[in-house]
């Protein structure tokens, strides 16, 4: 049985970066069950998706954009193949279907793979899982001069994070990536809420315009953002889900605006507590920046039921931090800070019982 997906575009003109702009665009999973509409700036496309049928796992559509001399986009207009729309026309009328190609996609796969869960082999056990940011197409921050990417130093650091764990044995650990995969947001924190997860972690690395910023902060949910500083992080680590224009988490237009839900305060509350955890017992080995704690509305943590930060273990873009978090002494200096302070939370929590 076959499934159609209706794929609707508007092209504003046939700019020079258009062919690099939308090279291909990756549909995936249950997220296209909502219709995605995003324009930017440079790659000045809009584009909508909508599914038929029930969304599928893993398969993708390609769709390919090529620079093509004026006179035969012209042509092309004339057709009638493609719509052109003025800037202004765009933001005056609501989305509308200009060109539509069916294409067949395979039978739905029930849901994400969920990962190993390794360490403790007692069920009753707490269950953490790391989760590596970035990945596959989105290399997260780099840094200009030696090229280090983000995604692979989270993957580093969430396996270094999840060998400590799995070596003193006290806990359940998995990771949502073991490998240079994709993964939307809600993927992310899905696969820690369909695991049952007692705590989740998103490990990052920050980036800044002054190369002098240096250290850590942990970040937990807020609807407010504690400065102008987390806003914008909130910003840039929300666009994971955003490929040249193409929403892929099916969130709407404005991903960097959450609602929070009442029964998240007990969640948020703990995850806070958890924060201030992670500083105290990470900061033997860790540098961390003098206001640590901040909040802000990330996507990633928004599962409303598990207590959730996401750790900045320093900045990528600073040369001497860079060299921390991609060495494998950093690496291990992280993850014994971080084993740490999981540890202690729920030893804190078992205490309480
Ligand atoms: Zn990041």
């Amino acid at each position: 049985m076959f499934h159609s997906l209706a794929l609707a575009a508007a092209f504003l003109a046939p700019s020079p970066g258009m062919a690099g702009g939308i090279a291909a665009l990756d549909i995936r999973g249950a997220q296209v069950s909502s219709n995605g509409f995003a324009r930017t700036s440079d790659a000045v496309a809009r584009v909508m998706q909508d599914l038929a049928g029930p969304a599928v796992d893993g398969k993708s559509l390609t769709f390919f954009v090529q620079s093509v001399a004026d006179n035969r986009f012209r042509a092309t207009l004339g057709k009638g193949r493609i719509g052109i729309d003025s800037p202004a026309a765009m933001a005056a009328r609501p989305p509308k279907k200009i060109h539509s190609i069916t294409v067949p996609i395979p039978p739905a796969a029930s849901g994400i793979a969920l990962p190993p869960v390794e360490g403790a082999r007692d069920g009753a056990r707490p269950l953490v899982v790391i989760d590596a940011g970035h990945g596959g197409h989105d290399p997260g921050a780099i840094n200009k001069e030696t090229g280090q990417r983000e995604k692979d130093v989270t993957l580093n650091i969430a396996q270094a994070i999840r060998d400590e764990l799995v070596k003193s044995g006290r806990v359940r650990v998995a990771l949502t990536r073991s490998d240079d995969r994709f993964l939307v947001l809600q993927e992310r924190y899905g696969i820690a809420r369909k695991m049952g997860a007692d705590l989740f972690i998103s490990i990052h690395a920050d980036s800044a315009e002054n190369e002098e910023a240096h250290g850590a902060t942990v970040y937990t949910l807020s609807e407010t953002a504690s400065d102008r500083e987390a806003a914008r992080l909130a910003a840039r680590e929300n666009k994971a889900d955003i490929i040249n224009g193409v929403n892929l988490g099916g969130q709407s237009g404005d991903v960097s605006s959450i609602l929070i839900d009442l029964t998240q305060r007990e969640s948020m509350n703990v995850s806070a507590s958890f924060a201030r955890l992670l500083q105290r017992e990470a900061s033997p080995y860790v540098p961390f920046r003098t206001a640590y704690h901040r909040f802000a509305s990330l996507i990633v943590l928004k599962a409303p039921d598990t207590p959730s930060v996401l750790f900045e273990t320093g900045y990528i873009s600073n040369t001497a931090d860079a060299a921390f978090l991609s060495s494998r002494e950093g690496q291990r200096k992280i993850a014994t800070g971080a084993a740490r302070a999981i540890e202690v939370h729920f030893a804190r929590k078992l205490a309480m019982n």
